[in-house]
């Protein structure tokens, strides 16, 4: 089995769900006491945060490389950063390791477009919504047009990420506003909505919504328990 290394704390409320999905893939598909071989540098997202809201994206690179480094030499066979955001960075920390990074919007892709869907609604932060960094790898990549909420919804999304998804605070109201974000997408066109911030999970379940949802912390998750036991 391959040590997955994990890029965590960002925040750690959905690290801690990658660890639980990890694990119960492995023991699912292998059963008895099977658990995922792993490795996670966890960061303090408060530092992160800070350099995100102050644009300082070549500080933060550093800090994810240094971090990447560390899970390298801790004997991680691959990476996975546990963050649809800070795959900004995904090819420099590419750039400075040798193992594998596993990126969140190619599992997601590849899922997308195993359904046959062309047409999807965003959920996320407003750096990822509103950059290009995952939108056109969508779109690039899997041919996916990518449709993002109008500028007050992407603040609120955005708000609700920061301010109490990251810190456990999983509101009614906000899965209301989230909701009814979604419905608008869908007038627009969207056959499916991805939750693209590893927290919108703990706030959106795939139930909640009637037409198909992409989880990208469950993808993520399980496709690297699947590519750790596929050996
Ligand atoms: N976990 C979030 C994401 O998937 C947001 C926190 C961050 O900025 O990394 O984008």
């Amino acid at each position: 089995m391959r040590t997955i290394g994990l890029l965590g704390g960002m925040s750690w409320e959905s690290s801690a769900i990658y660890y639980k999905l990890i694990n119960e893939r492995v023991k699912e598909k292998l059963g008895k006491l099977h658990s995922a071989k792993s490795i996670m540098y966890s960061v303090d997202f408060q530092l992160i945060k800070d350099l995100q809201f102050e644009g300082k994206w070549s500080k933060a690179t550093v800090e994810l490389i240094k971090a990447a480094k560390c899970v390298e030499k801790g004997g991680g066979d691959f990476l996975i950063i546990c963050t649809n955001t800070m795959h900004k960075m995904a090819e420099e920390i590419q750039g400075a390791i040798s193992i594998p990074v596993l990126h969140i919007a190619d599992t997601t892709g590849e899922e997308i477009e195993k359904s046959g869907i062309r047409k999807i609604g965003l959920l996320a932060t407003k750096f990822t919504m509103e950059q290009e960094f995952y939108k056109g790898r969508l779109q690039s990549k899997y041919g996916i047009d990518v449709i993002i909420p109008n500028e007050e919804e992407r603040i609120m999304i955005h708000d609700i990420i920061y301010n109490e998804l990251c810190l456990g605070d999983i509101r009614t109201e906000s899965r209301q506003i989230y909701k009814e974000i979604i419905d608008r997408l869908i007038e627009r066109g969207a056959e499916g909505i991805i939750l693209g911030c590893t927290e919108i999970t703990m706030l959106i379940k795939e139930q909640d919504i009637n037409i198909p949802v992409f989880d990208t912390t469950k993808i993520h998750a399980i496709k690297a328990a699947d590519y750790a036991m596929n050996k």
